[in-house]
């Protein structure tokens, strides 16, 4: 059988002389095991100097635009790792880079694009992609294979596909994607590639991590054993939420989703923790809000927000959260605590949907494809603590999931649930009612929070919940009797007066010791005479009295994290006194 190899050799001016001919043969012959080659030799003024060699799907690129493009991305290493002002060092290392700048024989697996459209290229020609590998077209424009078939590689492009054509040339780069992190992008605001979208000038990156990175074993975690304290009184009373833990936020369209992510970012201010916020198909007005809220509340100096907007295309929102996630894992792995929202997967899922379809996979139930489920137990997997060994640093997740008219059984949302480790239901109807934020007592659960609730919260806490629930079912019963017993409205009251101290207003979160005090007042009935419509009122003015009157008491609940009986007797004296000397009626 004939197994010789075509190769055809492009030069500008000058051919080859016999004897580079025949070096040239004897390494296209190495690399495809032997075989013999036929090298034809072909003018082309575009190569401008020197030659290039194609063979099968592999290109040679000896000439003056590929040794520039090589010298180039030698001086680009510079960039990355340069870390110095002084001009001197500078000039000297770019002078070492040239001069010790050696052209390499290195192939370069070539194909050519078959089809382009929609964000998505097919490509013809380089069958040895993996997964997830960078592909650079003729423009420079870059794009991440995605989809790898025995015929061709479908590539989400990460840029615009104006440039590309059917017949372009795209290039393997055997490079993972991923996207520069580092300190410098806390307190900025990046599109899905990391690419600073504020105006206030480049990110100096102290790394680069690629997007899809493996998710930590068992053995390198650890449970969780740290509070993140949401400063939203119903969630940490209830549904406390750990370092670490993947605690959900589901609900139907303007339910207050959004605001239960923000006020957590918000308190999370002097207390060491990194947040980031990842906006996926939303509107640029509604992110733009959101970054003003932010900074209006001194809490975009420690978030970086990433953001992928309704206006990009499905591929950038379908790497965002990963981006978002590349970026949280810098800090986890230095043992720093990091706070990921992600709004909201929702989005996410539908922007895979479309590439996935354009990709032409096989559509599933509700037309996603068979591994939306993979997209994001692989992403949220990543959300951890980790072992003491490894730093103890971690990183919670705050997925949002979007519904439809309460549907939570619906195919993405039974999928997260099932992921995460907890839900936090809001409601329309409690909303409308005006109870907000509008969490539904019932359906809501943190299933590993509790480990992680500090000793005070858990011993304030009480019964809350049982009594809540109770009152909802007595509130039922006896909502067309008129004469009621006396303990049966004292019970009622009691229950309308914790519903109303579980509103709260936004941009407003509590301190845990507030929360303790609250609960320990209202746990011991000191609320009961107040009228319900006073209750904010009053709840505002007894945090304003601990704070300045009793700042022993808050220090000691705040330090020790517990709350023994003489502390708890304390805190009922002073709201004695409080109540004694101040009439809210
Ligand atoms: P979308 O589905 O559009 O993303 P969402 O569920 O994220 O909406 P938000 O944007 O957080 O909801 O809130 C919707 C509206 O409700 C906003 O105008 C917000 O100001 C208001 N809101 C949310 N929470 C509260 C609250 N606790 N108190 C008062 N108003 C609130
Ligand atoms: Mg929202």
């Amino acid at each position: 059988m004939d197994n010789t190899m075509n190769a055809t050799l492009r030069y500008a001016v000058t051919a080859p002389n016999p004897q580079q001919l025949e070096g040239i043969k004897k390494l296209l012959s190495d690399k495809f095991e032997g075989a013999p080659i036929d090298i034809q030799c072909i003018q082309d003024p575009e190569v401008g100097g020197g030659f290039i060699v194609t063979c099968g799907n592999f290109e040679y690129d000896w000439s003056d635009k590929g040794r520039a493009k090589q010298l180039r991305a030698e001086l680009n290493t510079i960039k990355t790792g340069l870390g110095t002002t002084d001009t001197g060092r500078i000039i000297s290392m770019i002078r070492d880079k040239v001069e010790n700048f050696e052209l390499s024989v290195k192939d370069r697996e070539v194909g050519t694009v078959s089809w382009v459209g929609d964000g998505i290229a097919n490509v013809e020609g380089i069958d040895h992609a993996f997964y997830g590998e960078i592909i650079e077209f003729e423009d420079g424009t870059r794009g991440m294979a995605q989809d790898i078939r025995e015929d061709h590689v479908g590539c989400i492009l990460l840029g615009s596909d104006k440039g590309i054509r059917e017949g372009s040339r795209a290039v393997r780069t055997y490079k993972e994607a991923g996207v520069p992190v580092g300190e410098g992008f806390i307190g900025r605001v990046v599109d899905a590639l990391g690419t600073p979208i504020d105006g206030l000038g480049e990110i100096k990156e102290s790394g680069y991590r690629a997007v899809e990175e493996r998710s930590p074993g068992i053995l390198e975690r650890q449970s969780v054993n740290e509070p993140m304290e949401t400063g939203i009184l119903s969630i940490d009373t209830m549904f406390p939420i750990g370092r670490g833990q993947r605690e959900l936020i589901i609900g139907d369209r303007q339910t207050g989703k959004t605001s239960i992510a923000l006020d957590t970012i918000i308190n999370q201010k002097g207390k060491g923790v990194i947040c980031i916020y990842v906006a996926i198909g939303q509107k640029a007005s509604t992110v733009s809000k959101i970054i003003q809220t932010l900074k209006k509340n001194d809490a975009l100096k420690y978030t970086t927000v990433v953001c992928a907007t309704a206006a990009d295309t499905a591929p950038l929102q379908y790497i965002a959260p990963y981006a978002g996630t590349a970026m949280a894992e810098y800090f986890m792995y230095q043992g720093k605590d990091v706070l990921i929202v992600y709004d909201d997967l929702s989005k996410h899922a539908v922007a895979y949907r479309a590439l996935s379809l354009l990709l032409e996979r096989p559509p599933g139930r509700e037309a996603y494809p068979g591994d939306v489920f993979y997209l994001h137990s692989r992403l949220l997997e990543r959300s951890s603590k980790l072992s003491s060994d490894l730093g103890g640093g971690s990183i919670t997740a705050l997925p949002i999931i979007e519904t439809q008219a309460g549907d939570v059984a619906a195919y993405i949302p039974t999928n997260v649930i099932s992921i995460t480790d907890g839900q936090i239901f809001l409601e329309s109807d409690l909303f409308f009612a005006g109870i907000r934020p509008a969490v539904n007592v019932g359906l809501s659960v943190s299933r590993v929070g509790s480990a992680a609730q500090t000793k005070a919260m858990k011993k304030a806490t009480g019964s809350i919940r049982v009594d809540l629930a109770q009152y909802r079912e007595m509130a039922v019963f006896t909502q067309f009797s008129s004469d009621l017993d006396e303990t049966t409205r004292k019970q009622l009251n009691h229950g309308d007066i914790l519903m109303e101290l579980l509103k709260q207003p936004l941009e407003h979160p509590l301190a845990m010791h507030e929360m303790v005090i609250i609960l320990v007042a209202v746990g011991a009935g000191r609320m009961d005479d107040t009228p319900v419509r006073k209750i904010q009122e009053y709840k505002e003015k007894l945090i304003t009295y601990f704070n300045t009157e009793h700042l022993d008491i808050c220090k000691e609940i705040t330090k020790g994290g517990d709350l023994p009986e003489t502390l708890r007797r304390q805190i009922l004296e002073a709201v004695d006194k409080f109540n004694s000397e101040i009439e809210v009626q």
